[in-house]
Order: C-alpha cells, then sequence, then structure tokens
C-alpha cells in the first residue's frame, strides 16, 4: 500500500509525464475566479509555454476587475456556452473540489479526455485521472510552484508576483491558520526574485471602487448577532445597490472576524432576486465546510460557501437552524 507521500510524489511524476508527451491543453478552474484560482492558471501555463506545448484557458465566469494587473491574465478567455474548435486531449482544473466547480465548461469533457485535478481543498473529491491533492497547502498555487520547480522552469519576475499574489490571497494577506512557515518562505524567495508586496497590495487592496464602498456600508449596517453572540451575519440585498454585479464583495465578511466572542460568520449576497452567494468564515471549533455541505457547497474549515434560495429572512433562517447544531 502507498503512503500519501508516494501517492503525490506518482502524481508529480504522472503529471509531469502527461505534459511532456501531449500538446492540447485545456485548462479552467472555479466559477467566482479568485487570486489563487488565477495564479495558479497563469503559473500553470508558464509551464506549458516553456514546454513550448499550445493550450488555451476558459473560465465560466469574468475575471474581478481587481484582478487585472496579474501578467497573462488577458489570455484567461470567458467560456460562452458554445464548445470551442479545439479537441484538448487533457484538462486541467486547477483549485476545485469538484468538476461542477468550473461550471460550464465540464461541458467541453468528452470520453477519453484526460484530467489533471491540482487543488489544496480538503473536501476535493478526486474526480480527475491524476490527483494532486495536497489539503495542508495555503493554496493551489503553492503546489503549482512546487511543478514549475520540479520542471526547471526560470522564474521571472512575472511569475514571481503571481505566486506571491496567490498565496497573498488565499491566505487573508497572511493571516488565516493556513500561513506556514512555507508559503512564508515561498513569499520572501517571490521576493527576491521581484515580486514587489507594496505594488501588489496597492492593486488588490486599496482601490475599492466607490460603489463597493457603499455597498460594504449597506452590508455593515445589517449586522446581527445570534447565539448570546457566537454567530454574526451581514447581507447585501440586491435592491440595496444599483448594479450588485459590479460590486466586488470579496473580502465583506473577513470584517466579521475582527469582532470579539464570534465564532462563525457569514455574509449573505443576493446575486440575483432569491438567489444568495453564501460565504462562512469561522476562527477555531466549527468546520464551516461540514456547515457549507448541508447546503450542496463546500470549501475549507474555516472559510466556505454555497448557494441559497428563498428571502434574506428565509435564507438566514436556514442557515441558523443548521448552525445550531455546530455551537
Ligand atoms: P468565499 O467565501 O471566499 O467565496 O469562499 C471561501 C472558500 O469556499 C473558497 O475556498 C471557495 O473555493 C470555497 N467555496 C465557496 N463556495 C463554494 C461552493 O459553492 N462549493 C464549494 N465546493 N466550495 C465553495
Ligand atoms: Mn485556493
Amino acid at each position: 500500500m502507498e503512503n500519501t507521500d508516494q501517492q503525490h510524489h506518482r502524481a508529480v511524476t504522472q503529471i509531469q509525464r502527461l505534459i511532456q508527451r501531449e500538446n492540447d491543453f485545456l485548462i479552467s478552474s472555479h466559477v467566482n475566479p479568485d487570486g489563487d484560482s488565477i495564479a495558479s492558471i497563469l503559473v500553470f501555463t508558464s509551464i506549458l509555454r516553456h514546454m513550448g506545448k499550445s493550450y488555451r484557458i476558459l473560465l465560466d465566469d469574468d475575471v474581478p476587475e481587481k484582478l487585472d494587473f496579474m501578467a497573462g491574465i488577458g489570455e484567461i478567455q470567458r467560456y460562452d456556452g458554445s464548445l470551442p474548435s479545439l479537441n484538448p486531449r487533457v484538462l486541467i482544473v486547477l483549485d476545485s473540489s469538484n468538476l461542477e466547480r468550473i461550471g460550464r465548461v465540464a461541458e467541453i469533457v468528452t470520453d477519453g479526455v484526460e484530467i489533471i485535478n491540482i487543488d489544496h481543498h480538503p473536501s476535493n473529491e478526486g474526480f480527475g485521472s491524476h490527483n494532486l491533492v495536497l489539503g495542508k497547502e495555503s493554496s493551489t498555487v503553492e503546489i503549482v510552484y512546487d511543478l514549475f520547480t520540479a520542471m526547471n522552469v526560470p522564474l521571472s519576475p512575472d511569475i514571481a508576483a503571481l505566486v506571491y499574489t496567490g498565496i497573498l490571497c488565499d491566505t487573508g494577506r497572511f493571516l488565516f491558520p493556513n500561513t506556514t512557515s512555507r508559503s512564508l518562505e515561498i513569499c520572501s524567495e517571490m521576493v527576491k526574485h521581484g515580486a514587489s508586496p507594496d505594488i501588489i497590495a496597492k492593486k488588490l487592496y486599496f482601490r475599492m471602487s466607490h460603489e463597493t464602498a457603499k455597498a460594504l456600508s449597506a452590508a455593515l449596517s445589517t449586522l446581527e448577532f445570534h447565539f448570546d453572540g457566537t454567530v454574526s451575519c451581514i447581507h447585501l440585498s440586491n435592491g440595496a445597490v444599483s448594479s450588485i454585479n459590479d460590486i466586488d464583495t470579496e473580502g465583506f465578511v473577513d470584517y466579521l472576524l475582527a469582532i470579539d466572542g464570534t465564532e462563525v460568520e457569514f455574509l449573505m449576497v443576493e446575486k440575483e432576486p432569491g438567489l444568495f452567494r453564501i460565504s462562512f468564515r469561522s476562527k477555531s471549533r466549527v468546520d464551516v465546510n461540514d456547515v457549507a455541505k448541508n447546503f450542496g457547497g463546500g470549501g475549507h474549515t474555516r472559510a466556505s460557501g454555497c448557494t441559497l434560495q428563498g428571502t434574506v429572512g428565509e435564507v438566514k433562517e436556514k442557515i441558523l437552524n443548521v448552525l445550531k447544531a455546530y455551537l
């Protein structure tokens, strides 16, 4: 019986062989892309480019504007639902715990297409032909960077900035418990190779649009506490802002983490009338990956998400009813 290290080693070898052998690759990642998913994609494509391979990147979503500074971002195409005129033999799925997370891009997968699944979600379903899933890594880009190094691809300032950005985003600016000494070591190495913490922080965190700032203010004004202050929640209704899809709500829920005494925090964003995207966070005890699974979602122990239908009152009730059992 192979141990976990041997399984990982074998997956890495198989992925390297597949990259060497094949020529046409399709790369995708989850809807609602974030710094880690985009960094993973762009670092992975740098390996393919170095090897002289053809590839295409398709996402079933738009890339958020705040990630527009990431080198190579222009190569990412939005999948419009029509089958592309390419015959990929390999699909690379990054940072996604299941195949449904890549949305309609999964439709392109036909029999015989090999799937490389690289991820750091402990909830990953192992849906690939080759699965490189390391649940303790801070980010998927950390795993892709190891592959990049193993394949002797030269490190440029652009790649260094991508790796740094992915790790910075997924560790919540080096604040979450997934911040390991290794993720800090890699980031230190990236700074030595040209990543600028100052420029990256300005791009990511210090250019909120006026609409998003107003939406943040509206969301925070809905703050409620439940179960003796152990749970806090906020919401943003569809009607509260002029165009909800122009609002970047990433990070809103993290403001609740600053509040004393709460264990679980959640944000409800009404993306369409009656349809809410939920973001869960927890501080130390409650496994919110498990909580989100009750609603068909998932993620990590301390950060997860799901989608729910109903009015804001109904959605909140559904969540509180489930949370009751976890506190
Ligand atoms: P966020 O609240 O930042 O959108 O998501 C937190 C974490 O949960 C991320 O790692 C994200 O990938 C994961 N996540 C969010 N929504 C879902 C979902 O609907 N399904 C699954 N499996 N994971 C999700
Ligand atoms: Mn990630």
